[in-house]
């Protein structure tokens, strides 16, 4: 059994390859055009490796490989049982491969590796264990008629799946698109974010390992203007499935208007509201809250970053919430001891710190963290949290993607759910209170895909995850999610 301390993760490191090239129709190969994207570690700003970028013409081969392994039917027509075991025998070299995994997602990404080794991968092969579970086990319906007709109702899978993701939790992601869609049978083409390819990569050549045909599972990493306009451009593409910012996620589509009419499933940003109300386990709620925000440096799309605090207790919970986040340690990701560590890059970090500076121009005051350094130019930002916002100011109602909290006064459920619904999201909600009637009462009225109640941000492979509103629309997670990746087949006989 591995020690893994600091010494540890850094000698994995020094006999690391990470990936370099495409993945397409079984093969890694370099883009045609033979141009790269270089990949860095944000900790650092040391270059990793360099990757392929890929253009329209890599992208046309890696669909074309999709089609083709689509209508062969090797897998798309396989016994259900057998893509079970595939998928599982996949899930069980993720965690073989653990270390190397989480130490390639945690030098593209900056993120903590005890979080990459003990949350992201198990989470990541989970949930290929958890769809290969399903994958025999979905039923068609017969329909109801007279007796002189017969109706089924069944599910096929749509054909060629493109799956474009962002940086935050690549792995994990990739797994929420990918497990349900292999499932079902389609064949996929990955588009990983430009600053996050390297484990997308490394999960293809473990999946061709495990079994999965050539074709069926391709990776085309790229520039999103580029690789990802282009999938979402493509006339042969059935489905595009994205998480992104809902700029982008608006992007796709038009796209799909413009091209083939592909079915688009969005998974897009948020504002969550953190609603704690006066007669809530107080402690309770200030611990979890500091989890509801800076988890993953606060770069998850369902961070509580709006923090809706009843009046009489507001005091106490800053009190109780800076004391904690106080705790957390910020710094080298690689340290296993490390719960905070860098953004995903230089420029997000700026874009970051420029929201705090707004914060403070607009009057809000800081009760945690501290006013940007005009010559910071690196990507890590501490815990930052401001008292005093009022709804209206820019950084209650933008999308920060890292760790900075708004807290937000109200006086009753009336104004804490005007509030919250008070935004153009709806991805996630939090409610905090010893009233079982306010828990449902005010869960019914808030327009978030899920709600946790005395607790935060609640996840599950059993449950489904997406937003209202502008946090887009489709599911992940949950037997829900394979409807994306299904369509219905009514064959009628007259008997
Ligand atoms: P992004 O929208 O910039 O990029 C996401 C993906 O889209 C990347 O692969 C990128 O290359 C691609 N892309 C970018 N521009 C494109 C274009 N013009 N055409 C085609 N593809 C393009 O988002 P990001 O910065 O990588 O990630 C952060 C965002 O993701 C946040 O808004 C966050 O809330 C959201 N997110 C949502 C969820 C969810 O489940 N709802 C989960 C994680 C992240």
């Amino acid at each position: 059994m591995a020690t893994y301390d600091l010494a540890y993760w850094r000698d994995l490191q020094s006999r690391l390859t990470p990936p370099t090239g495409a993945f397409i129709n079984g093969q890694v190969v370099q883009a045609s055009s033979g141009e790269t994207l270089t990949s860095y570690n944000p900790a650092t700003h040391e270059a990793i490796t360099e990757v392929a970028a890929c253009g329209k013409e890599d992208v046309d081969a890696a669909v074309a490989a999709a089609r083709r392994s689509f209508e062969e039917g090797e897998w798309s027509q396989a016994a259900p049982a057998h893509r079970k075991v595939v998928l599982q025998r996949l899930s069980a070299l993720m965690m073989e491969h653990q270390d190397e995994l989480a130490l390639l997602e945690t030098l593209d990404t900056g993120k903590p590796i005890s979080d990459a080794h003990g949350l992201d991968i198990p989470g990541a092969a989970g949930c290929f264990a958890w769809y290969a579970e399903a994958t025999d086990k979905l039923y068609g319906e017969v329909a109801p008629t007279d007796r002189n007709n017969l109706a089924t109702v069944t599910r096929e899978a749509v054909g060629v799946v493109a799956a474009v993701i962002p940086w935050n939790f690549p792995i994990d992601i990739t797994a929420w698109k990918l497990a349900p869609a292999l499932a079902a049978g389609n064949s996929v083409i990955l588009k990983p974010a430009e600053q996050s390819p390297l484990t997308g990569l490394r999960l293809a050549a473990l999946a061709k390992e495990a079994g999965v045909p050539d074709g069926v599972f391709n990776v085309v990493p790229g520039h999103g203007h580029v690789a990802g306009q282009a999938l979402g451009m493509h006339p042969d593409v059935d489905c595009l499935t994205f998480t992104g910012s809902t700029a982008t996620g608006k992007r796709f589509l038009e796209y799909s208007s413009a091209s083939n009419m592909k079915q688009v499933w969005l998974e897009c940003g948020g504002k969550s509201p953190n609603l704690v109300f006066a007669d809530c386990d107080l402690k309770a709620a200030a611990i979890a809250a500091v989890q509801g925000i800076y988890f993953n440096q606060g770069e998850v799309c369902s961070a509580n970053s709006r923090i809706l605090v009843q009046r009489e207790i507001r005091d106490a919970f800053v009190e109780h919430f800076v004391a904690e986040a106080s705790k957390l340690k910020v710094g080298d990701p690689l340290d296993p001891d490390t719960q905070i560590g860098s953004l995903i890059d230089r420029q997000h970090a700026k874009r970051v710190r420029d929201y705090i500076q707004v914060g403070i121009d607009e009057g809000a005051t800081l009760a945690l963290g501290s006013a940007p350094l005009k010559d910071a130019d690196d990507a890590f930002v501490s815990p930052t949290l401001f008292n005093h916002v009022t709804p209206n100011m820019t950084i209650a109602r933008e999308e920060i993607f890292g760790p900075v909290a708004a807290l937000i006064e109200f006086t009753d459920e009336e104004e804490a759910v005007a509030i919250a619904n008070d935004s153009i999201y709806g991805l996630a909600a939090s409610v905090w209170t010893r009233d079982l009637s306010r828990a449902h009462h005010v869960s019914r009225r808030l327009r978030a895909g899920t709600v946790s109640v005395n607790t935060v941000d609640a996840i599950d492979f059993a449950t489904p995850f997406g937003g209202y509103k502008q946090s887009g629309f489709g599911r992940d997670l949950s037997l829900h999610a394979l409807d994306k990746f299904t369509q219905l087949k009514t064959v009628w006989v007259r008997l």
